[in-house]
């Protein structure tokens, strides 16, 4: 085996306590990725070395773009450690190619080897000059040859690719999303999943108001961002017999805030079922009259459990460019109304107050309905991209 990819550990370095954790999850995150291929893993503190066949290479890297906590990837050669073996693989890889100036970056990790990085750089930027027509450049070269000298080999490598960075997806356990069809809230999740969240999802719905395309719609969603993840499930909320006590007893200015005080209670139970820390969402502070600071304050109250808003202080056009990166954008923008946007009211209230939520939601049968809508959640599991193409 001689090419192999080679990985650098992203922000997870800096925790040294929980190293070994963080390695051993993002281990088995690679390894789901790449279960259609015939990988075999090596890991240490510092490095992961990933062996495969050589044509397969590129694709997996690919692959790994996907993978939270990787700081970068690195196709790269190895060869024993010793200047005739080094030298000509580095000559092998710059033979052919039309480079003007190199510049050799050696790093010697293994301090039983007897040369010092800087003395081995020169040694092999004079071998190069030698067998060679290349000069040195050493403030922008052409091609920089990196050659790392570690216990198990020499790596040997000219480019290397930025992974996505982050911590591996599930070092802090499980957030429940509330996720919606629109732009924000799968945004939130990627972010979420981006500092080593796993997700389950909540999203309510309320036939006949709402359609099948748009359920479809959100478990697509789901399962762009899951391509992060794979552990992602949907549970779907049957919301409409609440939403519609909520628009018969409440008046007009009211019925989103209610609405999102129910909302927020139910997530606070789902989460616990489903063994979730946090509940995350898309909201974003001003974006619409329920995510207002008061607003935000009085829906809050009703829930103990951390809710954590990754897009709160985003612009509109931050969120969208970030959906467009992470390709929900286009499904985000699909014209299938969600629970919130019916019956959407003129003048909905901004600055709301907590004594009249609580007296309005007196005369709602709430507990009882919030208790069915648990009782009649539906799991869509095994979320795959492509069945939901064909239907949206
Ligand atoms: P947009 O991108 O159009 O703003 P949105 O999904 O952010 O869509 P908002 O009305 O701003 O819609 O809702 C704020 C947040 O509340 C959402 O980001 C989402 O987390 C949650 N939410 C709204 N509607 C639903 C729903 N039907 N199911 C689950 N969560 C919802
Ligand atoms: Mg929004």
């Amino acid at each position: 085996m001689n090419m192999l990819i080679m990985i650098k550990y992203g922000e997870l370095t800096t925790k040294k306590a929980n190293r070994k954790t963080f390695i051993n999850i993002l281990n088995n995150n690679i390894l789901r990725v790449l279960k259609n291929y015939d990988v075999k893993i090596k890991k240490d503190r510092v490095r992961m070395y990933i062996e495969t066949k050589e044509n397969e290479l590129e694709e997996i890297t690919k692959k790994l773009q996907k993978v939270f906590g990787l700081h970068s990837i690195v196709i790269c050669h190895k060869v024993n450690t010793n200047i005739e073996d080094i030298s000509e693989k580095v000559l092998e890889i710059i033979k052919n190619k039309n480079f003007q100036t190199f510049k050799i970056n050696t790093k010697r990790a293994d301090k039983k080897f007897p040369i010092s990085s800087m003395e081995f750089n020169h040694k092999m930027g004079g071998i190069v000059l030698k067998n060679t027509d290349m000069k040195v450049d050493v403030h922008q070269p052409d091609v920089m040859i990196h050659i790392e000298i570690r216990q198990e080999g020499t790596f040997v490598y000219t480019d290397e690719s930025k992974g996505i960075g982050g911590y591996p997806v599930g070092i802090q356990g499980k957030g429940l999303l509330m996720l919606s069809g629109g732009i924000d809230s799968p945004v939130a999740g990627y972010l979420s999943l981006k500092r080593g969240v796993d997700l389950e999802c909540l999203y309510f719905e309320s036939p006949p108001h709402t359609s099948e395309e748009a359920k479809n719609k959100v478990t697509k969603l789901a399962s762009i961002i899951n391509e992060y993840s794979g552990n992602i499930k949907v549970n779907v909320i049957p919301f409409t017999k609440l939403q519609e006590e909520i628009y018969k007893n409440v008046p007009e200015t009211y019925v989103i805030t209610i609405m999102r005080r129910m909302m927020y209670r139910i997530a606070e139970k789902v989460a616990k079922i489903k063994k979730c820390k946090i509940i995350i969402n898309g909201e974003s502070i001003g974006q619409v009259a329920s995510q207002t600071l008061d607003s935000m304050v009085v829906i809050n109250q009703v829930t103990n459990m951390p809710v954590i808003r990754p897009v709160a202080c985003m612009d509109k056009l931050e969120i969208i460019e970030l959906a467009k990166k992470i390709k929900t954008y286009e499904t985000s923008i699909l014209p299938y109304e969600d629970c919130c946007t019916i019956f959407l009211p003129k003048h909905p209230v901004i600055h709301p107050e907590l004594q009249k939520c609580l007296d309005l939601e007196k005369n709602l049968n709430y507990k009882e309905l919030i208790e069915e809508c648990i009782q009649n959640m539906e799991v869509i599991e095994n979320l795959n991209q492509k069945k939901f193409e064909e239907i949206l």
